[in-house]
């Protein structure tokens, strides 16, 4: 059968691991579908992201180029010969470079002759064919292997004229991609990665970051990408992980804080679940150390009372034994009282120079007759020239009596009471030796604690309280000193009361 304290634990422990164990399961679990439904919204996201990046680029792209034919056509329009105007257009135009103007017969309107190999470039795309197939399509295409744009004009004449011109790589960086890819708010890093998949244009250093997706220009930068890469430490994945850890951490910390709370309840209920029954014996226990003597008493009184003892001899033991009873009484009552008193905070110690012989003689003195009559060898060595010590003579007396009473009662066979007083080490020692039961070396350290008595079977039945080792503790350490003990179980005890001869 568990006992309240034990049954409290394991349903406590119960009632924590068991929801902790669904959490975690539940926790595991559903981080997982978080972290593959994360990753999947995370691409979708970004290729969202790429796709608007993209469109963003090719409609600034082509509001430029719009922009500058737009002017050019305007030129052409107005000038017959146009070839200054145009010159001062290109100026304030740094996107277009290598601009031809070539007529429906293929002959060049602008600028007079080719330059540099340009005749062997754009030569096979101004042909009259290629002329009357843009007539067909629409006002502007781009070809896709040098990026050349190309679009139908009208001169003043009224003769459409043809307008090839390239791209300034530099200008489309600075002026294009960065304008458009700039501003705009991604978790990722953009980049523009051109036909070769060299990068034209990255928004942050790509380093080694993980690619996660590309999407195709359309028409107006042909065969080129936008290319999207993780931030290093950003993907989903590892955010979620992150969380993961922090929740997993958090739940540790918790359960921790709870079952040391389980333990730290489970500790005092146990302390005061013992200390209850260490009351309830203590009751029991002080009601039958009082019934012992006053039993005796009454019964040798009432035996006297009856006149039946004639004997003169007798009668005087009886008179002996109801007075040692009597004074064995008030030393119980005295203990209980001072336990009760300092267990109130209220006891207090008046000291005085006190002379130690007498106080010990004193106090053996009320042991001379059950220590005769039990048979006990008593060795008295008291040191010479002991000097008078501050103290409170009735407390000590009480300390050294319960002393020699616990002696007396834990005797074994060999009843022999050694006293011995002394002064080692600036303190007065008050030593009370016997060679009765002994105590275990584990229960030394317990015997001082208030009601705390060693197990029936180890004291032999013998009866008493459990608060008399602990007034002597109190005693000797209100005077500043203190009370130690050794024995062996079957060989004795020594117990010795060490008082500071000059309170500091
Ligand atoms: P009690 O009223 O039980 O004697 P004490 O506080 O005086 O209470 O002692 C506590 C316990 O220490 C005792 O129950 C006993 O087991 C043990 N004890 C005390 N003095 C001796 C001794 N001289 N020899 C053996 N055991 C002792």
């Amino acid at each position: 059968m568990l006992s309240p304290s034990a049954r409290f634990s394991a349903l406590a422990l119960l009632a924590i691991v068991a929801p902790a164990a669904i959490v975690a399961v539940i926790g595991y679990v559903s981080i997982r579908q978080w972290e593959s439904s994360s990753e999947l919204l995370y691409r979708e996201q970004a290729r969202d992201m790429a796709t608007m990046a993209a469109e963003k680029v090719e409609m600034t792209l082509r509001r430029a180029e719009d922009g500058f034919l737009d002017r050019l056509q305007a030129v052409l329009r107005t000038e017959a010969s146009p070839g200054r105007a145009v010159d001062a257009l290109l100026a304030e135009s740094p996107l277009v470079r290598r601009l031809y103007l070539v007529g429906r017969r293929g002959e060049l309107v602008y600028p007079r002759a080719w330059r540099d190999g340009d005749a062997a470039v754009f030569g096979p795309l101004v042909t009259e064919r290629e002329q009357a197939k843009l007539e067909r399509s629409g006002r502007r295409v781009v070809i896709q292997e040098d990026q050349i744009s190309l679009a139908l004009l009208t001169q003043k004449n009224g003769e459409p004229v043809l307008a090839a011109f390239a791209r300034d790589a530099e200008t489309l960086r600075r002026e294009i991609l960065e304008t458009a890819l700039g501003t705009l708010e991604s978790p990722t890093i953009l980049a523009v990665l051109d036909r070769d998949g060299r990068t034209v244009y990255s928004r942050a250093p790509i380093g080694n970051a993980p690619s996660l997706l590309s999407v195709q220009f359309r028409d107006v930068l042909p065969d080129w990408r936008l290319a999207v890469y993780q931030t290093p430490g950003a993907s989903p994945r590892q955010a979620v992980r992150r969380q993961a850890m922090f929740f997993t951490a958090a739940l540790g910390v918790l359960v921790a804080v709870i079952v040391a709370g389980i333990v730290a309840t489970w500790r005092l209920m146990r302390r005061e679940t013992e200390m209850a029954r260490l009351k309830s014996d203590f009751v029991a226990n002080v009601s039958h150390d009082l019934k012992t003597p006053l039993s005796v008493i009454r019964m040798f009184g009432e035996t006297l009372e009856m006149g039946r003892v004639t004997d003169e001899a007798r009668r005087q033991e009886y008179y002996r034994v109801i007075t040692r009873e009597g004074e064995r009484l008030t030393r119980l009552i005295d203990n209980v009282l001072d336990f009760s008193r300092i267990e109130g905070g209220r006891q207090t110690y008046e000291t005085a120079p006190t002379p130690i012989e007498p106080l010990v003689r004193g106090t053996l003195e009320a042991f001379a007759y059950p220590l005769a009559q039990q048979g006990f060898k008593v060795e008295v060595s008291v040191a010479p020239d002991l000097p008078d010590v501050a103290l409170d003579a009735d407390a000590v007396g009480q300390a050294l009596a319960n002393l020699i009473d616990n002696a007396i009662k834990y005797s074994a066979d060999e009843r022999l009471l050694a006293v011995d007083v002394r002064v080692a080490d600036e303190r007065l020692v008050i030593a009370v030796t016997d060679r009765g039961l002994g105590i275990a070396p584990e229960e030394q350290a317990r015997i001082f604690e208030k009601f705390y008595r060693v197990g029936r079977s180890d004291t032999q039945g013998r009866r008493g309280s459990g608060v008399g080792l602990a007034l002597v503790r109190h005693i000797a350490e209100a005077h500043g000193g203190d009370v130690t003990v050794e024995s062996a179980p079957g060989r004795g005890s020594r117990f010795a009361l060490r008082l500071p001869l000059e309170r500091s």
